[in-house]
């Protein structure tokens, strides 16, 4: 017999039938054998709207009753999906995260699982019961409800899968699984039969919005072989797991278009120890995050500093830089828009020489200037016009081969 916790996120439980259609699929995976362990999440919307709801009362809500309310997106989800499959004449018991034994630490609305004492969940599925979980929440040790950050019902299933040591963890989501591009992007883009947790951390941050980078992380951290898959279909999805050698054959696994992106840049910069340092701490004291960073060879003893961050800071970075560049005597600072980060992502790329002349020569045939370029050792990046992105994109898949046959 073996024990298998099954995710089904927000999408996938959005109505009463589909969480009719959950309860089916739990019950066959029990039916076949097996003790079954459903996180779920709130069904598609709550959550946004429970934010909605509480900034019409308060703008600036309080995060202890923030948690409070979010919690109840996921727990109205674990009593329905329990109804369904009393329905279906299933014998099965919810939970809400603080009952299933998650603690976490006491930072309100984007909390970190510190352990999980699952003894409650062990006894009712011994005594025969389907159990059901809230995703998303847990319980400081002195009791005060938390939740983990948005998307964070994919972390309460790993995390569970682990301190259950389950034997399977399945993902449940409204795609197939993890894909070399967007096929919005890339149309006959490939469905990824397995990728390590590292390509898959790649991709989530870039921005392929499968699964929250976090949950990832933790998966790596505590070993969980996890799949993605969809919960419309019994299509095999994704499996994401260590590396194996094999993997390595694969040169580059995936391509990835951001094109949530701008960049700021401030001229005429005095070439001198020290500068960098002052107009990074600025922005980190604003609390932005910075992406791919260029500076350009000192001319005169004046440089450019140019650097990406998320559309939405772009404002906000040119504004509390305006000072520093008072201060350092460098000419101004503007902000772009209108650029995208198109990255390759590859583990393969360790032994496999040429990669990055590959994709610069297929830009370039393609009539696609490159603006900035960041590598890591797993991954390429490169800044370019966001009207050239599709393009660009679809080249870059054809010419390493990801297409589908
Ligand atoms: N309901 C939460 C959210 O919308 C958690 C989740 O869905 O994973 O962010
Ligand atoms: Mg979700």
């Amino acid at each position: 017999m073996a024990l298998i916790v099954q995710k089904y996120g927000g999408t996938s439980v959005g109505n009463p039938e589909r969480i009719k259609n959950v309860a089916r699929r739990v019950l066959e995976t029990q039916q076949a054998g097996n003790q079954v362990v459903a996180v779920v999440s709130a069904m598609s919307g709550v959550t946004d709207n429970l934010i909605k709801l509480a900034k019409e009362v308060h703008p600036e809500p309080n995060e202890r009753e923030m948690d409070v309310l979010l919690a109840t997106g996921e727990q109205t989800t674990i009593a329905l999906l329990a109804m369904a499959l009393h329905g279906l004449g299933a014998q099965a018991a919810s939970l809400t995260g603080a009952q299933a034994g998650i603690v976490t630490d006491g930072i309100h609305t984007k909390a970190k699982i510190a352990n999980i004492t699952p003894k409650k969940v062990h006894d009712l599925l011994d005594a025969g019961n389907i159990v059901i979980i809230a995703g998303f929440q847990g319980e400081t040790p002195d009791g005060r409800i938390t939740t983990l950050g948005r998307g964070g019902s994919d972390l309460s299933a790993i995390a569970i899968a682990a301190a259950v040591k389950a034997d399977v963890c399945q993902i449940y989501t409204d795609v197939d699984g993890v894909y070399t591009a967007d096929p919005r992007v890339v149309p006959n883009a490939s469905k990824i039969h397995e990728i390590s947790y590292d390509e898959m951390l790649e991709m989530a941050a870039l921005g392929s919005k499968v699964m929250q980078a976090r949950s990832v992380e933790f998966a790596k951290k505590f070993k969980v072989v996890f799949e993605v898959r969809s919960s419309f279909n019994n299509n095999p999805g994704t499996i994401v797991k260590e590396e194996t050698q094999k993997m390595e054959d694969v040169v580059i696994r995936g391509v990835a278009v951001d094109k949530n992106q701008a960049k700021v840049t401030i001229a005429g910069v005095p070439d001198k120890p020290g500068i960098a340092a002052k107009v990074f701490k600025t922005i980190a004291d604003a609390n932005i995050n910075i992406d791919v960073i260029v500076q350009n060879v000192s001319e005169k003893g004046l440089t450019d500093i140019s650097f990406t961050v998320a559309s939405n800071e772009a404002a906000k970075a040119a504004k509390v830089l305006q000072p520093v560049v008072k201060e350092v005597g460098a000419r101004d600072v503007k902000s772009t828009e209108g650029i995208a980060k198109l990255s390759v992502v590859g583990i393969g790329m360790r032994s496999h020489p040429g990669v990055a002349a590959k994709m610069f020569e297929t830009l370039a045939s393609a009539g696609v200037n490159i603006d900035m370029i960041s590598t890591s050792e797993i991954k390429i990046s490169v800044i370019i016009s966001l009207a050239d992105a599709l393009k660009a994109a679809q080249a870059i898949h054809d010419a390493f081969g990801l297409g589908k046959a």
